[in-house]
């Protein structure tokens, strides 16, 4: 049997049109596969892969720490280099209120990790979010999930939830002395890139502020680097009272993080104690992985180049079956008319080796997401193939 067939037979799938590539190695912004194929990575796996595949900073630090120790205890029991030295970098890139980090393995948990902390911290139940939001697939995180047709078959969920329409100033009424907390992604991107105004950013604050419910800001696909700005939130001149990261945090490797201020973390070790547990969060290894690729993105002014880059995409991306570019720095989000169309055109770039996507709750839309570190030539060239798909499927 081939891997394909074994693929299929043996390693559960919840798609039913799974990509299939089977790919040997990963460079930079390109992955081969078995024939030796390249593929250009516009979309990092899903926002994860900021400085590229397999970098080799990133790669040393993993051999490194591999080598010195992997798993030693459940979290937080023992003092782990990598764990201190990689919360302290992140704390001290934020505001002081923003100045204790629980690893958990992925997004989803520091979701939950959240939630739990805005139980414990308000003694209320219930939490907002907005439509068309993706917060994790865990039961708690999928209470907060903003589309109907993803949760139906899993209820029942959290009872006291609720999804207010994204960037609609008005709804925030409706955040109250009941409410525990909010969760926002300050872009949204799974409704295929949705950039919030500011004045919506700033009064949510103060009516979370008002009400004493917390912020909590998912920048699982903002954070680190990808909109230009390290933290998304800082677009807006807001802070939230807990921040989420997640994909790019590992450098590649598995981790996620909720971010707090000590005082308020430390009710997660009060009435009950290990309020939140873990074995595997913030693994050693991923926090050495994720500290060599922010110390890479800070050393190497990374970020100052997005916005050029973005708009390098927004001036090349010109096509009439184009219906509109939405954008925040380097996640872009091209509208078609259907599916269909957008489906055809990414069948195309991948068999031209342009690896894109759609998005989860607007599956009309293209995905570009590249690593940070695409070039201006390898923009140029993504543009081309895309510009060419279109047109060869007589769009
Ligand atoms: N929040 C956001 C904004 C996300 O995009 C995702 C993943 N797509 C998650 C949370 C969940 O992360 P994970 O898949 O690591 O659980």
């Amino acid at each position: 049997m081939t891997n394909r067939q074994l693929f299929l037979s043996h390693v559960a799938q919840t798609s039913t049109a799974p990509l299939m590539l089977e790919i040997e190695r990963a460079e930079g912004m390109y992955m081969y596969d078995a024939a030796g194929k390249r593929y250009m990575d516009l979309i990092a796996g899903i926002s994860v892969s900021n400085l590229g595949h397999s970098h080799p900073a990133v790669v040393e630090a993993v051999k490194n720490q591999a080598e010195k120790y992997m798993h030693l205890m459940v979290y937080g029991e023992f003092v782990e280099s990598p764990q201190v030295k990689f919360a302290k970098q992140i704390t001290d890139l934020l505001p002081a209120s923003l100045n204790n980090v629980y690893f958990t393995n992925s997004g989803a948990e520091a979701t939950e990790g959240a939630m739990k902390l805005a139980k414990r911290l308000t003694g209320r139940s219930r939490f907002i979010s907005f439509q068309n939001s993706y917060h994790g697939s865990t039961q708690g995180a999928l209470s907060l999930m903003g589309d109907e047709y993803f949760k139906q078959k899993f209820r029942p969920l959290l009872p006291d939830t609720l999804q207010l329409p994204y960037n609609q100033i008005g709804e925030l009424e409706k955040i109250t002395c009941r409410t525990a907390a909010v969760f926002l992604e300050p872009i949204q991107a799974e409704s295929g890139i949705t950039v919030p105004d500011r004045a919506f950013m700033q009064a949510l604050r103060q009516r979370c502020t008002d009400t004493g419910t917390l912020l909590v800001l998912d920048e699982a696909q903002t954070g680190l680097g990808r909109t230009g700005k390290m933290f998304a939130f800082e677009h807006f001149d807001i802070v939230p009272d807990i921040l989420l990261l997640a994909k790019a945090l590992g450098g590649g490797m598995p981790l996620g993080a909720f971010v707090a201020s000590k005082e308020r973390m430390a009710t997660l070790s009060d009435n009950p104690v290990l309020g939140h547990i873990t074995t595997f969060g913030g693994h050693p290894v991923s926090c050495a992985a994720g500290l060599a690729a922010l110390q890479v993105t800070l050393h190497e002014n990374i970020l100052e180049a997005v916005e050029a880059k973005s708009r390098l995409f927004k001036k090349r991306l010109v096509h009439p079956s184009i219906r509109s570019v939405r954008s925040m720095g380097l996640m872009l989000s091209l509208q078609f008319d259907s599916y269909e169309q957008n489906k055809q055109i990414i069948d195309r770039c991948i068999s031209h080796g342009l690896l894109t996507d759609w998005f989860l709750f607007a599956p009309h839309c293209l995905r570009i997401a590249p690593p940070l570190l695409i070039s201006e030539e390898e923009i140029k060239t993504a543009c081309d193939i895309i510009l060419r798909s279109i047109d060869e499927t007589g769009s």
